[in-house]
C-alpha cells in the first residue's frame, strides 16, 4: 500500500466564514457584558486543528488534497435553488444572526453568516466532494476533510447549529451522480443529531444513515427511535438516542451491536461519516464523555469495517466540537487511526481520573438505550 494512502483536505477560506464573538452574561434580572470570547463555532477551532496536525508531524504523513466551489448545479442536488440565493444575500447584507425567516427560507438564531460565509461553505461543500472523488478514483485510500461550515444540521432551505449547506448528504449526492455508487452508509456520530441529513434521504434505501446522539439535545426532540424513515427508505434511517454520559464503552457498544451489523447487512459501497468531536468529555455542548482513546477506538472499528465491505472506501467529514484544548486531540487521534499511524500523542489529560472514568462507565441507561435501539431496528435487519 502506498504511503500516503490517507487524504487530507483543508482550505484557508474556511477560516472567512466569520462568527464574531460572545461577551453577554443573563441573570434573572439583568444581561452584562464580559471582554469578548470568540462564539462556540469560531474558526479559531479549526485553525488549531490544522495547526495540531501541522505540528505533531501528522500532515507530513497524509496526501494533501485541495478543495474547490461547489457548483450550483451539486448544491441543488438537496438545497433549494432560492435558498442557495438567500444564503448569498446574507453573506453580501453580513454579518447576519438568526433567527429570521424570509420567503426563501429560515436561519436560527446560532447560525451567523457573514460576508465570507457564502464562499467558505462552497468551498466546505466542493472540499467534501473533491474527498469523495480522491478516494472513489483511487488517488486516495480513504481521507480525512476538515471542513467548516460544518454541514449536518442545514435542511434544503434552512442554516441551523452553525449549518449552511449539508457537505454530507451534498457529499453522497455526489458520488451517486458522478461515480455511480447505488448505496452508501452514512455514519453520524457528531453529538447532536444529523436531523437535515435524515431529512435529505428519509425515503430513500440508497442510503442507510445511523445516528449516534445525545438524546433530545440539538435539534429538540430530534432523533427519535420513531423517526425510522418512509416508504421506501423504512428501516434505512437509524437513530440511536444515547443518555448523557454514555462515554467510550457505550460508543463503542453501539457500534458493535449496531453500527457493524447494519453495515455488514446493507454492503455499501462507501462509507461516509460525519464526525463530530463533540461528543467528547470537555465540550461545553454536550455531555457525552467520549476521550481521545474512545475516538480512535471508534474509528479503528469504521476503518476495519470499510476494509471488510467496501475495499477501504470510507471518506471523514468534520462536523461538530468546541472544546477549545481537547478537540484538536479528538480529531487528531481519528486521523491517525484512519491512516494507520501512530505518533504517540499524549492525551492532554492523561493523569485525569475523570478520563478513566469516561473510559470505563457504561451504565444501565445506555445499556437500556442499546437494547431499544436493536428492538426498534430487529423489525427491519437481523441484528
Ligand atoms: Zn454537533
Amino acid at each position: 500500500m502506498a504511503i500516503n494512502r490517507t487524504g487530507l483536505l483543508y482550505d484557508q477560506r474556511f477560516l472567512t466564514h466569520m462568527t464574531g464573538d460572545e461577551s453577554a452574561v443573563i441573570t434573572r434580572e439583568k444581561m452584562f457584558h464580559l471582554s469578548p470570547a470568540p462564539h462556540p463555532s469560531s474558526s479559531f477551532l479549526i485553525q488549531r486543528t490544522k495547526e495540531f496536525l501541522d505540528g505533531s508531524g501528522l500532515s507530513a504523513h497524509l496526501h494533501a488534497l485541495s478543495s474547490r466551489a461547489a457548483t450550483l448545479d451539486e448544491i441543488t442536488t438537496y438545497h433549494t435553488q432560492e435558498y442557495v440565493a438567500g444564503m448569498h444575500e446574507c453573506a453580501v447584507n453580513g454579518p447576519m444572526i438568526g433567527p429570521f425567516t424570509r420567503s426563501w427560507g429560515f436561519v436560527d438564531e446560532d447560525t451567523v453568516i457573514s460576508p465570507g460565509s457564502y464562499e467558505a461553505a462552497l468551498y466546505s461543500v466542493g472540499g467534501a466532494l473533491n474527498a469523495v472523488q480522491a478516494t472513489l478514483n483511487g488517488e486516495v485510500h480513504n481521507a480525512y476533510a476538515l471542513l467548516r461550515p460544518p454541514g449536518h444540521h442545514a435542511m434544503s432551505n434552512q442554516a441551523l447549529g452553525f449549518c449552511m449547506f449539508n457537505n454530507v448528504a451534498l457529499a453522497a449526492h455526489y458520488a451517486r451522480r458522478t461515480f455511480g455508487v447505488e448505496r452508501i452508509m452514512i455514519i453520524d456520530w457528531d453529538v447532536h443529531h444529523g436531523n437535515g441529513t435524515q431529512n435529505a434521504f428519509y425515503s430513500d434505501p440508497g442510503v442507510l444513515f445511523v445516528s449516534l446522539h445525545q438524546e433530545n439535545w440539538f435539534p429538540g426532540h430530534s432523533g427519535t427511535l420513531e423517526e425510522s424513515g418512509s416508504d421506501k427508505g423504512i428501516g434505512y434511517n437509524v437513530n440511536v438516542p444515547l443518555p448523557p454520559g454514555t462515554g467510550d464503552r457505550g460508543y463503542l457498544a453501539a457500534f458493535d451491536q449496531l453500527i457493524a451489523p447494519l453495515g455488514q447487512l446493507y454492503r455499501p459501497e462507501l462509507i461516509l461519516v460525519s464526525n463530530g468531536v463533540d461528543a467528547c468529555w470537555l465540550d461545553p455542548l454536550a455531555q457525552m464523555m467520549m476521550t481521545m482513546d474512545g475516538y480512535r477506538q471508534l474509528t479503528l472499528r469504521v476503518v476495519a469495517l470499510a476494509e471488510e465491505l467496501c475495499s477501504g472506501r470510507i471518506v471523514l467529514l468534520h462536523e461538530g466540537g468546541y472544546s477549545v484544548p481537547y478537540a484538536p486531540y479528538c480529531t487528531a487521534a481519528t486521523i491517525e487511526a484512519l491512516s494507520g499511524i501512530d505518533l504517540g500523542i499524549v492525551d492532554l489529560y492523561a493523569t485525569s481520573s475523570e478520563l478513566v472514568r469516561c473510559q470505563e462507565i457504561y451504565s444501565p441507561a445506555t445499556q437500556d438505550a442499546l437494547h431499544a435501539a436493536r428492538e426498534t431496528y430487529m423489525r427491519w435487519w437481523k441484528i
